[in-house]
């Protein structure tokens, strides 16, 4: 008897099955099995061996889906890697790395079999055998033409030109490419005119060879680009290309990747949050035309499912642009993957497990399939920074900016100091106010960056000073003036503005502190010429309502944009020649060790977007400590200062990248519960890891939905070996929640890694 360990869709082991006589499923293939008393998965085979497991009885395979295999030998090693590193089962990954359609599950076998995923197909049209003859054809197309049947006429014109022309191999003409009606070119197949097959729709493959018309690079771009064919020739697996922004990294990658294109290899290019870098796709499909494949989550279920088929059966040349979850693609002929904006959080999958960081497994995919990988930013992690210098990574360079474009000039606005002297109007200093009025006057337009989307985050009793909680989350309501409404951003609770104070009865609730949606407000109130827009979460509704946005303010129909970071990633607006950051105060005292970090790439990244043509632009940075070194570091933008400064932190409190970090948060509804429980699993750990353990302790938010949280944290030094302590976490986890526990229904969430 042969037996299948199979990989389920969940956060559970892979689960052995029988093979049944006369079935031959291969490693790496989907096969549809039964669980529990009635519930069909889709597994992918893991691994075919001949022990029986010892459990009574070992149900059977019911049958293997689409011919081939679905996750390759390569692919298979990724899964296991993240599944290890991320500590989640295997199952986890196959959730985050399948699309859809490629994993049903269902009660029956019907249900089952009417969730798969069905080849979308297409009506291929042929002339009849008899009409290959000349003089029959001719003889048909006068008849036509006597009985005044001009559609019958036209189409058989149609298909007799088209199956002609040296664009149709087959000698059958898909239904698509014709512009005849089904039901004539049918009423025309049930004369013996016609032939017509119903079969699955190819999707062309990207046409081969390939010769790209290439920018020509400056010689500082040249010298870089040099830097990395090096690199790479010498051995070094990952390259990190560091280069202000508007320096030409991207035409840079469009070097290497044409490169590897003309030779029949796969291309993979990350990017932090594909809607906001549709400049960047339409700026490649300019240059590689159809090979360029996106990828992300706006794509329909059977349009992702379609990508996943066709890469699986590609014989290379392909050149996919993705978010994320594009790592888990069948590029079987990867040669090189590029990741652009490294430094972006969006990398990292907070929510659901795997909790994985797309930049670094990129690099073990890399390594797996022996492609090279080139990391770009203009302010790198200081993760891949230290790589770079320690010589893990290969490191290129580009110091300036294209052409003439010249860096923005970076001015510091006191806010302490506008309120002293009375020049603030609401959340505007008259600095910025009177560089938007010349720059609006000379027709130049505006980006204004506020980090907080809806109009209050919170409301307040003038009175006693209550203010609105979600009941569900500890945390204040945000007030959403559109909707008239306060949402909790955790949950999504919403309840209306109440009219009186419900605390005191005294007085109304006012808002307090300011979202986009207020700023918006105030501005069309300050400059009611201008035309205004807002971009965030809450404004973009769908694609289209994105490209509303973002096209018209493209387009110069809009003079100021009012948004939240969504307006920092990306853009290559040419008309931006201010930019205003409103509050750089909450950037810099978010309570997170990455903090000074993360302000610094979020205000490089919006101040890159001012001026990037022919001239400067200006960035005004609002805030209450203009003395703060990471403001200073700002306005000289002085990457290297910033790095050492943060590393010295880092160092000293110990935490990434002089440390890895595990997370863990334990939620239940019983309080007392999992407070005994977050004691417990501490006391175990403790006596395991010693003052690496740190905790239990209260996370910002300590309540969401209901749920009370808890957290832990664990350090592990650079130099000890993390692997062993991820073992010895995940048997103490095991010891602690596992058979009759009290704990055993505390819900743990472990993020390796955290950002
Ligand atoms: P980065 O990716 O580093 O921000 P880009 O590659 O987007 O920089 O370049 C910034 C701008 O300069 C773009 O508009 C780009 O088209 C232009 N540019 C950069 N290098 C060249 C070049 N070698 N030839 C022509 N245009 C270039
Ligand atoms: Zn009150
Ligand atoms: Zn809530």
């Amino acid at each position: 008897m042969r037996y299948a360990d199979i990989v389920l869709p969940l956060a559970q082991p892979a689960y052995t099955f029988a093979v049944p006589d006369g079935m031959d499923p291969v490693e790496g293939q989907a096969v549809a099995v039964p669980l529990g008393r009635s519930k069909i998965y889709t597994g992918i085979v893991w691994r075919l061996h001949d022990r029986r497991p010892d459990c009574k009885t070992v149900k059977p395979i019911l049958r293997t889906l689409n011919g081939d295999p679905l996750v390759g030998a390569r692919m298979r090693a990724l899964w296991e890697w993240i599944a290890d590193y991320y500590m989640c089962t295997v199952g986890e990954v196959m959730r985050a790395a399948l699309p859809t359609l490629m994993k049903p599950s269902a009660r029956t076998e019907e249900e089952f079999a009417a969730g798969e995923y069905r080849p979308r197909t297409e009506w291929y049209v042929a002339l009849a055998e008899e009409l290959h003859d000349e003089a029959r054809l001719h003889e048909l197309f006068e008849r036509l033409e006597r009985r005044h049947a001009t559609r019958q006429y036209d189409a058989l014109l149609e298909v007799a030109s088209t199956e002609g022309s040296d664009r149709i191999a087959t000698g059958e003409v898909p239904r698509r490419l014709l512009h005849a009606d089904l039901g004539v070119l049918q009423t025309m197949r049930g004369k013996g005119w016609l032939r017509m097959v119903e079969r699955e729709r190819t999707t062309e493959p990207p046409a081969a060879g390939g010769r790209f018309l290439l920018p020509e690079l400056s010689a500082a771009q040249q010298g870089a680009l040099d830097a990395i064919r090096r690199q790479f020739a010498g051995g070094t697996g990952t390259v990190l290309l560091q280069g202000v922004t508007g320096s030409g990294k991207t035409e840079l990658y469009i070097h290497l990747i044409a490169e590897v294109l003309a030779r029949g290899g796969d291309v993979l290019m990350l990017v932090p949050e594909i809607a906001l870098t549709a400049q960047l796709i339409e700026r490649m499909e300019r240059i590689f035309g159809s090979r360029v494949t996106p990828y992300h989550s706006r794509l329909t279920n059977q349009k992702r499912t379609e990508t996943y088929r066709r890469l699986n059966g590609s014989p290379g040349g392909e050149f996919v642009v993705g978010v994320r979850s594009s790592l888990f693609l069948p590029l079987h002929h990867l040669e090189l993957i590029v990741v652009d904006e490294e430094h972006d959080p969006s990398y990292k999958q907070v929510d659901p497990s795997p909790r994985y960081q797309a930049r670094d497994c990129a690099v073990v995919l890399g390594r797996l399939c022996g492609a090279r990988v080139v990391l770009g930013s203009a302010t790198p992690s200081l993760e891949s920074w230290l790589n770079a210098r320690s010589g893990k990574y290969g490191l290129a360079e580009l110091t300036e900016r294209y052409g003439d474009a010249r860096p923005p000039q970076v001015v510091v606005s006191d806010t302490l100091r506008a309120v002293k002297r009375g020049e603030r109007k609401v959340h505007f200093n008259k600095l910025l106010l009177d560089r938007m009025e010349e720059t609006l006057a000379q027709g130049g337009q505006v980006m204004l960056f506020q980090n907080r989307r809806g109009f209050s985050p919170y409301v307040e009793c003038g009175a006693c000073g209550w203010t609105a909680r979600c009941p569900d989350c500890n945390v204040t309501l945000t007030l959403h003036k559109a909707s008239g409404q306060l949402v909790c951003h955790y949950c999504g609770h919403t309840e209306p503005v109440p009219t009186r104070c419900p605390a005191c009865r005294v007085a109304d609730v006012e808002p307090r502190g300011f979202g986009t949606e207020k700023v918006e407000e105030e501005i069309a109130r300050l400059f009611p010429e201008a035309r205004v827009v807002r971009l965030d979460r809450d404004a973009v509704t769908s694609e289209r309502a994105f490209q509303a946005i973002v096209g018209g303010f493209a387009a110069h129909e809009y003079d100021i944009l009012v948004g939240t970071q969504m307006i920092t990633k990306g853009f290559d607006f040419g008309g931006v020649r201010l930019v205003g950051i409103l509050n750089a105060d909450n950037l810099l005292h978010s309570p997170d060790f990455r903090a000074g970090e993360r302000a610094y790439q979020l205000m490089m990244q919006v101040a890159g977007r001012a001026g990037r043509r022919d001239e400067a632009g200006v960035v005004v940075i609002q805030t209450a400590e203009p003395q703060h070194p990471l403001i200073g570091q700002v306005v000289r933008g002085d990457y290297e200062g910033m790095v050492r400064e943060q590393l010295s932190e880092r160092q000293q409190f110990f935490y990434p990248p002089y440390a890895r970090l595990v997370s863990l948060t334990l939620r239940h509804r019983d309080v007392q519960l999992l407070r005994r429980a977050a004691a417990a699993l501490a006391a175990r750990l403790r006596g395991r890891f010693g003052r690496r353990l740190l905790g239990p302790m209260a996370p910002p938010v300590d309540r969401i939905r209901g749920e009370y949280l808890v957290g832990l944290l664990l350090k592990i030094e650079a130099g000890a070996s993390f692997a062993r302590a991820r073992r010895i976490l995940a048997d103490e986890l095991t010891a602690w929640s596992g058979g009759e526990s009290e704990f055993r229904n505390v819900t743990v969430v472990v993020d390796v890694d955290p950002q």
